[in-house]
């Protein structure tokens, strides 16, 4: 049976493929009653899952890498020990035994029983030893129920879509390696970080299709529209002529698009404009390059370490900053200190908050753990004598924040002083921002930083009060908000009079819906993920400063969305 979805379009393109169904593990254990003649087969089942896990700890073990901690040992000796504790290597068999689940569903209880008694313990220190309890389990459920990583699809991933009810950030870095022809899910907002990472992997997807992961059946035919948010399900004949057409015309504009790779962007009346790229590692730089971007304005350190199960030490670190810094041969670098919290966790420094996106996330998150701060800053300190780096502070709210954060980073410089390792003691420090606190207090921030970069995805979530993530209130996620456009042209105006340099380095930065309109504001810096750079640059090399001034001035004294958007439909015309 044929039928169509709707969802919100992230990633451009059109995408043909089979439809390949993945579970996120932590969200999807089902439980289900067996016959009392498959107990057996499941307990086998549960201990051979066993048996595979504790193989990849002696592998592990086994292939330590050469720079690793020394504390590698002893954490994989204590999953080991964990693993094989009848607490989680017998309860559960005896469970599926007495109950007759299924062998993911006693992984599951007997897991959620040791986190509760972990969590009752008063010392800190066992407390705490509830977060390997909880990954040593989610290794083996992995292994129990096939997890995505695990799991190829059987035929060739670029004729696969993948249809998911979820993917986190960190999901989708792992799909990286692979070339799937497009992501499905049925929860998200466009500019959520799974979002951003499906761009950067340039690959369409469409997020927030409801129930896409109940409708679609493994190996369904479908088409994915990434430009309009659609996805039809066992197309006919007909349909599917079509959108290979219109697959093919997509290809050929951006093959065309491609050629400005070496063209300046420079506008009609010869204003240079930079346009950066957005990256999450250094293996992204050969795509900066091929797209012609010019520097790298947002380096999201935090990627380069979801999916891990221990913290990156200084050494690894350093090494990849060094190969960002070095492989931009000279062109700027901006590397963002690590955004964590929110949706993007890492392991070891996981925090539950009534309201992630408002808790502990970001600076607030690096300032509260010194030694996870110390150590990047170190890092990056050090990588600074490889190329052109700079160093951004994400998620900044107000004066007393932004010092103690400049002083931690003078403590850190000093205490490479002391160890005697050479770093650019002027390094540039810049700030993001992304909080409307901050954007209205522009100037204080402006005086005390080198550079500042604006991230509109935040920016927005923060002044309409709306979670980015969360599909429901998508269609309240609204760039063009008057609020939001007197905050961007605020922050891009103080900023050009202090002459302190300001990008904008959201998603806003990369639709050419808005490139003029940011133009307008005064901007001359932006920073995207990096497929978009060719066509941005192809709306600049179209764009007369003068000639956009004063209809840019009208949609900011404009009230009325419906004004607001066709004032916009006139600047792009
Ligand atoms: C932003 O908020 O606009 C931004 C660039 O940072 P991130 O999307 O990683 O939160
Ligand atoms: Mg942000």
């Amino acid at each position: 049976m044929s039928f169509t979805l709707h969802g919100i379009a992230v990633s451009s393109g059109i995408a043909i493929g089979h439809a390949h169904l993945v579970s996120h593990t932590s969200l999807e254990v089902a439980h289900y009653i067996l016959p009392r003649q498959f107990i057996d087969e499941e307990i086998a089942r549960f201990d051979a899952a066993l048996q595979a896990t504790r193989k990849e700890f002696s592998s592990l073990r086994g292939n330590r890498p050469a720079h690793a901690a020394a504390e590698f040992d002893a954490f994989l000796e204590l999953h080991q020990m964990i693993l094989d504790d009848p607490l989680l290597s017998a309860a559960p068999r005896e469970m599926i035994a007495s109950e007759h689940c299924n062998a993911e569903w006693a992984l599951k209880v007997q897991t959620e029983t040791l986190v509760a008694q972990f969590e009752e313990f008063e010392d800190p220190y066992l407390r705490e030893r509830q977060t390997d309890v909880k990954q040593v389990a989610e290794r083996l459920l992995k292994r129990l129920i096939g997890h995505p990583g695990h799991q190829p699809p059987t035929r060739h991933d670029i004729e696969t879509i993948l249809v998911a009810h979820d993917l986190s950030p960190a999901d989708l870095i792992q799909f990286k390696p692979h070339q799937y022809a497009a992501f499905i899910t049925d929860v998200g907002g466009a500019t959520s970080h799974t979002a951003i990472v499906a761009r950067g992997l340039n690959t369409p997807c469409v997020v927030g299709l409801h129930n896409a992961r109940e409708l679609v059946l493994e190996d369904d035919l479908l088409i994915l529209d990434g430009e309009q948010g659609v996805l039809i399900v066992n197309p006919d004949k007909s349909i599917l002529a079509e959108y290979k057409l219109r697959q093919s015309a997509w290809e050929l504009e951006r093959k065309k698009l491609k050629r400005l790779r070496t063209a300046r962007a420079s506008t009609l009346d010869g204003s240079i404009i930079e346009l950066h790229a957005n990256i999450e590692k250094p293996g992204d730089i050969a795509e900066v390059k091929e797209n012609g971007a010019t520097g790298i304005g947002l380096f999201r350190s935090e990627f380069l370490f979801l999916n891990r199960d221990e913290l990156p030490d200084e050494e690894e670190q350093f090494e990849a900053y060094r190969a960002a810094a070095a492989g931009m041969e000279g062109q700027p670098v901006v590397i963002r200190t690590f955004d964590l919290g929110a949706d993007k966790q890492i392991k070891g420094v996981e925090r539950v908050a009534n309201n992630p996106a408002l808790g502990l996330r970001a600076i607030r998150l690096c300032l509260a753990e010194p030694v996870l701060f110390r150590t990047q800053l170190r890092a990056l300190l050090r990588a600074t004598n490889y190329g052109n780096i700079k160093i951004l502070i994400p998620m900044l709210s107000g004066v007393s924040e932004l010092n103690q954060t400049l002083l931690f980073i003078e403590a850190t410089k000093y205490s490479l002083d002391i160890d005697g390792i050479p770093y650019k003691r002027d390094v540039e420090i810049g700030g993001m921002i992304e909080i409307p606190a901050a954007a209205l207090s522009i100037e204080v921030f402006a005086k005390k930083l080198d550079f500042l970069s604006i991230g509109t995805n935040d920016l927005i979530q923060y002044t309409l009060a709306i979670d980015r993530t969360d599909e429901e209130v998508a269609h309240l996620y609204d760039p063009l908000h008057p609020a939001v456009l007197h905050l961007l042209s605020h922050v891009i105006g103080i900023s050009n009079k202090l002459g302190v340099p300001i990008s904008v380095c959201g998603e806003m930065a990369g639709e050419l819906a808005y490139t003029r309109l940011l133009l307008g504001f005064g901007l001359r810096q932006l920073s995207m993920f990096s497929a978009q750079v060719p066509s941005v640059k192809q709306r600049v090399l179209t764009t007369s400063l003068p000639e956009i001034a004063a209809i840019t001035q009208k949609i900011l004294r404009a009230d009325d969305p419906l004004k607001i958007r066709d004032l916009l439909g006139r600047l792009n015309a």
